[in-house]
């Protein structure tokens, strides 16, 4: 077992100097679709701030270059790396498994694994339905299930999901997606007060961020002379995002950084919104 240094219970970024340390130093965190984009953009920042992070993925191809991207940063023992799929619930329970007998401990858990789809009511099957409300819940529920008992043993329990701005601003070329998202978020809401005071519940809310699954719309745009450059700035003009460009996951990385850590201790059942300015509601 990695032997992890226990919590400490005073409030640990109060640092005196007015710089603000987030108190994630020895902290261990799980970091649900750890290998790619927003997902590895967090667990590369958690493992600066000095957590141990455990991530997981379904390809194994993704999770060895992830750990080969993330090694850069951290001793190995810090890192744990593991294939699982979040929609299946004894691959779930075995990577806690696993988390638990790594450092025996988890305070933060990320759920972020995922993917968006998009089509219209008239082009989303009954199937389709069912699989995009079963990514959106599944992915939330099966992890805070596997990983509660040893979020109920942390002084300073986090839980943080991953949602999208669809959940208040629906729109109508991802129309599934909108409507999951909405649930999710009532979810992550009823958890926050049921969790309470033992374990935090707090969300990100995203607009457009460049990261994996962006990059493989690019490649399969439809006039391959388009530039990268070009096509994002065309997807943030078409898309009204106020400031202009899409959001990077260092930018998401960030603020679930900080929502996670103890120095946000007093925000529970809040969402953050990381869209540019794209919100139209007040
Ligand atoms: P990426 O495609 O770059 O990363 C997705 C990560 O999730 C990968 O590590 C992927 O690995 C993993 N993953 C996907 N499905 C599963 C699964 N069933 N079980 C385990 N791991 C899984 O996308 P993003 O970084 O953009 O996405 C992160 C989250 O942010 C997603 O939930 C996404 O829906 C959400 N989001 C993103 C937005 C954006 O504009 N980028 C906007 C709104 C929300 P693998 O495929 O190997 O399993």
């Amino acid at each position: 077992m990695t032997e992890i240094k226990p919590n400490a219970r005073r409030a640990p970024w109060r640092k005196g100097s007015g710089e603000m340390d987030l108190g994630l130093q020895d902290k261990v965190a799980v970091v649900t679709g750890g290998t790619s984009g927003i997902g590895l953009a967090t667990a590369r920042l958690f493992l600066a701030e000095g957590a141990a992070v455990a991530i997981c993925g379904r390809d194994q191809a993704r999770l060895t270059a992830a750990k080969s991207a993330l090694l850069g940063n951290a001793a190995e023992k810090r890192l744990l790396a593991v294939a699982c799929n979040v929609l299946d619930k004894e691959a779930v329970a075995g990577f806690a498994g696993a988390v638990e007998q790594w450092t025996g401990r988890c305070d933060i858990l990320v759920n972020n694994a995922g993917q968006a789809r998009m089509s219209t009511f008239a082009d989303t099957t009954d199937e389709a339905w069912r699989e995009e409300l079963e990514l959106k819940f599944f992915s939330q529920i099966h992890p805070v299930r596997a990983f509660k008992p040893l979020l109920d043993n942390s002084d300073t329990a986090a839980i943080l999901a991953v949602n999208s701005l669809l959940a208040y601003q629906p729109e109508p070329y991802m129309v599934a997606t909108a409507a999951a998202r909405a649930g999710a978020q009532s979810l992550v809401k009823s958890l926050a007060r049921e969790f309470a005071p033992r374990i935090r519940v707090n969300s990100v809310l995203l607009g457009l961020i460049d990261s994996g699954q962006w990059e493989r719309r690019f490649v399969a745009r439809a006039d391959p002379s388009q530039s990268r450059a070009d096509w994002f700035a065309e997807i943030a003009r078409t898309r009204h995002i106020p400031l202009e460009r899409l959001g990077e996951p260092d930018e998401v990385a960030r603020a679930i950084a900080f929502l996670c850590s103890p120095a946000a201790g007093f925000i529970t059942g809040a969402q953050l919104e990381i869209s540019g300015g794209t919100s139209r509601h007040i």
